[in-house]
């Protein structure tokens, strides 16, 4: 009876195709090899055997698997039941799931270790013959000098073994071409082997014990300790600065003690080389980074050493970490719970990284621990009902003062006219006292260019982008309109099209904006942006991050990014130029985000300081969300959001799904939503709402309708993912369907 194997392909609608084993492969073709198999009429991809069995398919004429690319499996079986979970609950095929939990080099057979060619003697050499050889290359005085280098390198006379030399390292050495190497190839002196040689590069740090905990943290470590007992997961929910880093390092260390293996999440923005170094300082090289911004390469390596016999006891890693292998995994750390970042927008699996964490420990029988000083309603919800431990840590690492929260009315002042430019008098007096006594400064603003956009001003024309919806945000420093979506950038036009004025005025500020009127008003203070044009790699925020925190500028202005998690020493006033911006986001979750940001930056003053300032400016200065800022009352703000959620059948309450349908027509698209809806509505009745076109209804020339599912909590997963891959199905049979991309969103951010 022939044998056949269930393969996972990149190809949507379905999971796994079935192929045959040809008899010489019934050995190596095991659940979790790669396997290269024919697709088509001559097209083959490389697939993850999901599963071995003798069942022959029936209807059609079974192909065999072309070659078996592993001895070993890549994806343990633990893998594979995780990625079948991301697959049902968040509605995509287990393809898509493959192609974000497998490093490219693995999806091809490409990656070859990283090697180093090395020198060698080609024969026998007795080092007492030296002079014997030398006299023999006298006639090339170059290559003389390499031989004699390489003995010396090699450490000939000295050594019992000759030690390893490099080729590149000699020949730098030497200041010698690879001419003259080859020569003495040649006349078989010398010769040449590759060494494999790992990219991860460890570089040898002194460790340093723990730091002690105080009583607060001691207190709260013992409690994670003992709610792990009876709770999978358990949220920490401690204030900025109390020192939550410091009870992950201990209970990192208890569980590396125990033989467990440890993950750690980060935010991508917050995995900086700070929180590295402290990390490193401890555990050394029994930590690896696994990063998004790492090599391709480097990522294969690390996950070829979590595969082996040898794997890091502590990974610390950004979102797509959880798809690395685990033999012995024992707790999950995720900090920042609350981080919207978490989420993947695109493209499929669209995963939320803390919640397929919290999947990934429980199916490996491990904890999970969730830190935030601004929990999420879903996590708080969770921790309140009693299905997570909650601890909770209130006053701060030497007992600094949280910051006082000021509210400023901008609407009022700009009717008096009293504001300064982007600045109320109030914030713009304590930047000139801050600076007065050396203090640092940080100014947040969501927006980031000069102004918001270009108005004409005579007819009130506003630039917009001819692929999307959405017009365009001016930036000065380049002098051109960017698009926010697809990132085209256009000049300013020299005439208004609409009357042929050639005046525009810009509405709004954003962080440009911020900066030039700095210049201005404190012409002595040094000042940086930080947004995505300043900050566009990772080195270039990192050294932002620096030189503030070393003091080379006085204020730091920037968008999100300057809220997160950062540690910095002598920041005596923080500045929210319009918290509006945030709190009118048409989304049902924008006054949670509000007030988690402005608690997030407002915790970046005074920390190591005297009790720092903060001055919100905002034009709802009388919106509950902003006093709970004010009073730092998460529970009252948490109470009447539970409310919202509750009555409009929200988060946490129900499960969201989004579905988009995207198409290059307009009517088209129009058409093909309507008819998915009733399909939809057959079997989901009032559980689906839609079509309708979504805040931005075009991009990339793409038009976009959006259908929404609320859905119980107690729903299969499975269920509803079967219902609606099979409405899909269903749909694209029509031929008007063709082009058509259909996507699901689940728990939409
Ligand atoms: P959080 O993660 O809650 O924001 P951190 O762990 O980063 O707080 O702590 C804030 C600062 O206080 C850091 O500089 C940290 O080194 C210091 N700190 C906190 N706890 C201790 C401790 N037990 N011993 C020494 N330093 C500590
Ligand atoms: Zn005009
Ligand atoms: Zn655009």
């Amino acid at each position: 009876m022939s044998t056949f194997a269930d393969v996972i392909v990149p190809l949507p609608l379905q999971d796994s195709y079935t192929y045959s084993i040809p008899s010489s492969m019934e050995l190596s073709v095991r659940k979790g090899c790669r396997v290269v198999v024919p697709f088509g009429k001559n097209k083959s991809y490389v697939g993850i055997v999901r599963d071995v069995h003798k069942k022959q398919p029936q209807g059609y004429q079974v192909k065999p698997i072309v070659r078996c690319l592993d001895e070993q499996p890549v994806v343990t079986p633990v893998q594979l039941t995780f990625w079948q979970w991301i697959a049902s609950y968040y509605v995509c095929p287990l393809g898509d799931v493959m192609n974000a939990a497998l490093p490219a080099g693995l999806k091809d057979d490409k990656f070859r270790p990283k090697t180093e060619t090395r020198v060698c003697l080609a024969g026998d050499f007795d080092i007492n013959k030296k002079d014997i050889v030398l006299n023999f290359l006298k006639n090339s005085k170059k290559q003389q000098i390499v031989f004699e280098t390489y003995l010396e390198m090699a450490g000939y006379g000295r050594f019992e073994q000759p030690r390893p030399v490099s080729k590149q390292e000699l020949l730098q050495v030497c200041g010698a071409s690879t001419t003259i190497f080859n020569g003495l190839v040649s006349k078989k002196l010398l010769t040449t082997y590759e060494h494999e040689v790992g990219r991860i590069l460890l570089t040898p740090v002194s460790l340093r014990d723990v730091h002690p905990l105080n009583e607060a943290q001691q207190a709260a470590y013992e409690e994670i300790n003992c709610l792990f007992l009876t709770h999978d997961v358990t949220l920490l929910h401690g204030v900025t600065s109390s020192g939550k880093t410091e009870i992950y390092i201990h209970l990192i260390r208890k569980a590396i003690a125990e033989g467990k293996q440890v993950l750690y999440l980060l935010p991508e923005i917050a995995l900086t080389t700070q929180i590295t170094e402290r990390l490193r300082s401890v555990f050394g090289d029994e930590m690896g980074v696994y990063h998004s911004k790492f090599s391709d390469a480097e990522r294969v390596e690390v996950y070829q050493k979590q595969l082996s016999d040898h794997p890091f006891n502590l990974i610390l890693g950004v979102r797509s970490s959880v798809f690395l292998p685990f033999h012995r995994l024992g707790l999950v750390i995720v900090d920042e719970e609350h981080e919207v970042s978490y989420k993947q927008q695109e493209p499929a699996p669209r995963y939320h990284a803390r919640n397929a964490a919290i999947m990934l420990a429980h199916q490996a029988h491990a904890k999970t621990l969730l830190g935030t000083a601004t929990p999420s309603l879903e996590s708080y919800h969770l921790a309140k009902t009693g299905k997570y431990g909650y601890v909770s840590l209130t006053i701060r690492y030497r007992d600094m003062q949280l910051p006082e929260v000021e509210v400023v009315d901008i609407k009022r002042l700009r009717f008096q006219k009293r504001m300064k430019g982007v600045f109320s008098p109030v914030l713009h007096d304590l930047i000139g006292e801050a600076l007065a006594h050396h203090e640092q400064v940080i100014l947040f603003l969501n927006r980031r260019g000069y102004a918001n956009f270009l108005s004409c001003k005579t007819c009130g024309w506003v630039p917009r982008c001819p692929h999307c919806d959405v017009s365009l945000t001016y930036h000065k420093k380049s002098g051109r309109l960017v698009c926010h979506y697809c990132g085209t950038s256009f000049e300013v036009p020299d005439k208004c099209p609409q009357c042929d004025e050639s005046t525009f005025t810009d509405v709004g500020i954003g962080t440009e904006k911020v900066e030039a009127q700095l210049h201005r008003d404190f012409p002595n203070a040094t000042t940086i942006r930080m947004d995505i044009d300043t900050a566009h790699t990772r080195t270039a925020y990192e050294q932002i991050i620096t030189d503030f925190s070393q003091h080379r500028y006085d204020i730091l202005v920037g968008t999100q990014m300057v809220t997160k998690g950062l540690d910095f020493d002598n920041v005596s006033v923080v500045g929210v130029l319009d918290a509006d911006t945030m709190l009118n986001i048409p989304d049902f979750r924008s006054h949670e985000r509000t007030y988690q940001v402005l608690a997030q930056v407002a915790g970046r003053a005074g920390r190591k300081h005297n009790k720092g300032r903060v001055v919100v400016q905002t034009r709802s200065a009388d919106a509950d969300i902003i006093s709970f800022v004010v009073t730092n009352d998460y529970a009252s703000m948490f109470r009447t959001q539970m409310e919202e959620r509750k009555a409009f059948h929200y988060p946490p309450y129900y499960r969201l799904i989004n579905i988009y349908l995207r198409h290059h027509d307009a009517a088209r698209v129009e058409l093909l939503a309507n008819d998915m809806a009733s399909m939809m509505r057959h079997t989901f009745g009032e559980r689906l709402l839609g079509p309708d076109r979504p805040a931005v209804s075009r991009v990339h020339s793409m038009y976009i309708r959006k259908l929404m599912l609320k859905i119980e909590k107690t729903a299969s997963v499975d269920k509803v993912r079967n219902i609606l891959f099979d409405i899909q199905s269903r749909l694209i049979q029509q031929p008007s369907a063709n082009g058509l991309q259909v996507y699901y969103d689940v728990d939409p951010m």
